[in-house]
Order: structure tokens, then sequence, then C-alpha cells
């Protein structure tokens, strides 16, 4: 088992200005080597001439290349997923500090996400497993696409207007793992067919949120890819989960709504439980808390093996100074 929580520091967007940035990537004072960045530094918000600093495992300045952040941070866990160990990332920050560019990213070849690059390098991998082993292993991948909102269940694959308002129930297997009653699974044998349908259930999840008079940053959406490897009578399947978080704002403070509160409650809670599983895994217990919220009960978080990365995404400016403060100190809670 093991935890990687690493920083990523967006851009500056165009209408942000350059004298707003307040959020550095330093160097560590640690072993690594020069040119890597592991300490984010920060004025304290009612003291500005004093700095705080966070540890990472590893912070991505501004420059960092989508490649970067994926050829360092998810790659390597390509290998492990192939022992038939599962793997988990997620994208934690407040909205607007880059999850979604971080998870998904943009259309062309450079700006392409964790995601993307991600089911590139399986399905290379998969068809050297099955060349190397001269045809008797197979290799399968399938995916499902869910959400978490006011902590319930909907799949992305699914109409919006055909959810039921309750979500889809959760239950335990005889394995004793939750799994997610009636959940659609979609086989998927190219990058290319993989694409397509996670652009299509992308739409359902916008229309959905649209439909609820939500944002979509108000819900967590599951990825989960699944990789079957046959050989003979045996089959090993591994599941790498890719969760872009909801939005970690703190809606009290801006956003009197009633259903705004009940949907950050719901956050709030959810986020916490992450946090403690995190930690725990960090510190190598015994005891996960994995089943007190629902997104970490179905991932079955800190289970099998499990490599967790976790990305906490930074906005650079002074207009989200204390959301990055407390981003910067919920990671500061995992460790
Ligand atoms: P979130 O999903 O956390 O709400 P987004 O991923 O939508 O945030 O990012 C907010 C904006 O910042 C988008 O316009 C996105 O394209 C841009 N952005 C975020 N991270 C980067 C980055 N590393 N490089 C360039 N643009 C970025
Ligand atoms: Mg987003």
């Amino acid at each position: 088992m093991s935890v990687r929580v690493v920083a990523r520091i967006r851009p500056l967007l165009k209408a942000e200005i350059e004298k707003d940035i307040i959020v550095h990537a330093a160097h560590g004072t640690g072993a690594e080597s020069a040119d890597t960045k592991t300490v984010v530094k920060i004025p304290n918000p009612k003291n500005f001439g004093e700095n705080f600093s966070f540890q990472f495992n590893s912070v991505y300045p501004s420059e960092a290349t989508q490649a970067q952040v994926f050829d360092n941070e998810v790659s390597p866990t390509v290998k492990h997923l192939f022992k038939g160990f599962d793997v988990t990332i997620f994208a934690y920050g407040v909205t607007g500090t880059g999850k979604t560019h971080t998870m998904r990213g943009g259309k062309s070849l450079a700006d392409r996400g964790v995601i993307p690059r991600l089911l590139s390098s399986i399905y290379r991998r998969a068809r050297k497993v099955e060349k190397d082993s001269t045809g008797e292993s197979t290799v399968h991948v399938s995916m499902s696409y869910y959400e978490i909102y006011n902590d319930k269940v909907f799949d992305l694959f699914e109409a919006p207007e055909k959810r039921t308002p309750a979500g889809l129930p959760i239950r335990d297997n005889e394995k004793g793992k939750a799994v997610v009653v009636g959940l659609t699974e979609r086989p998927c044998t190219s990058l290319k067919e993989f694409e397509q349908l996670y652009d299509q259930a992308n739409v359902n999840r916008s229309t959905s949120a649209t439909k609820l008079n939500a944002h979509s940053s108000r819900s967590h959406a599951i990825l989960c890819v699944k990789v079957s490897q046959t050989t003979g009578d045996q089959t090993r399947v591994s599941t790498v989960s890719a969760i872009d978080l909801a939005g970690s704002e703190d809606n009290r403070r801006t956003d009197n709504n009633k259903e705004r509160l009940v949907e950050s409650a719901a956050i709030n809670k959810s986020l916490f439980v992450l946090a403690q599983c995190v930690e725990a895994i960090s510190k190598s217990q015994s005891r996960i808390p994995y089943r007190e919220s629902k997104m970490t009960r179905i991932l079955a978080l800190g289970q099998n093996k499990s490599h967790t990365v976790m990305v906490l995404n930074l906005a650079p400016v002074k207009s989200y100074h204390l959301d990055t403060m407390s981003s910067l100190n919920f990671a500061n809670r995992t460790k």
C-alpha cells in the first residue's frame, strides 16, 4: 500500500493579473534532486509578512506540463495495475484550480490529461502482454463512470432523464466488497472507443447538472477502468479509478442557499473521510475507515495493496487565498 500526495499550481488565467500571485513552489531541504520542488509557500492570510510552508512528495509549478505530471505520478502505476493491484488517482481542489484540466485535459495531444494518457498506456501494455505471451494471454478493458452527488450514486452512462432521484443502491457482494447495483460496465477495446464513451458520459454529466440546477463541480466524478488479464482458465482483475472530486470550496462563506448547504455538507463529509483514509494509508495503519463514506467504500480505498495518488490542485492568486489555505491544511491532514 502506498500513497503519494503532490501539489500542482496552475498558471495565471487571462483575467488574472501577475501581481496577485501569492502561491509559490519551492525546493525542499530534503534529499531530493535540485530540480525537484517539494514545498508550497503561501503568506499567512492574517500576516502577509509571514510565510507558511507545506511539504509534499512533489510540487508541480505552473509551468509543469501535462506530460510531466503523468510521466512522474501516474505512468509508474500502470505496471502495478498489470500485476493485479488497484490504483486510485484523485484530483482535489477548489473549483477553478485545474482538477478537470489535470484529469481530463484539453483536446490537443500536449493538453491531454491524466485519463487519456493512462488509457493510452494501458492499451499499449495490454497489446505487449498479448504479443509477449504469443497469444496465450488476452487483456480486456472495460469502464464504468458515475458521479456521487449529495451522497447519491448516478450512472453517467444513463441518460439524465432516466435517473431515479434516489440514485443507485450499494450492496456488499459475497466477497464483502461494496458494489453499485445496476451500474453500467462498458467494454472498450481501443483508445478511440474509450474516448467516445468517455466523452458521451461527460455530456451526460453536464446535462444532468444543468437539470438539477446545480454545477457539475458539486459532484465527484468517478471513472473506473477494469483490466482483466486471462491466461488459460485464470483471470486476474485490477481496477484503476480516476476521480475528479467535487470542488472543496466552503460554500457557507459565499452562498447561503439551502440546497448549496446540503450539497456542501455531503461534500465536506466525503472529503473528510477521504483525508482520514489517505492518512491511515500513509501511516500504514491497519484500520482504514473507508466504509464511512460512499465514495471510499465503493473504491475500497486502501485495500488490496493499492496505490493512491492525490493531486492537490492550487490556484496561484490572492482571490483564492483562504480556500488555498484550507486545501493545504486538508493535504496536511493526509500525512
Ligand atoms: P476545476 O476542474 O478544478 O474547476 P479547471 O480544470 O476547469 O478547474 O481549470 C480552470 C481553468 O484553468 C480552465 O480554463 C483550465 O483550462 C485552466 N487551467 C487549469 N490548469 C491549467 C494548467 N496547468 N495549464 C493551463 N491551463 C490550466
Ligand atoms: Mg472541473
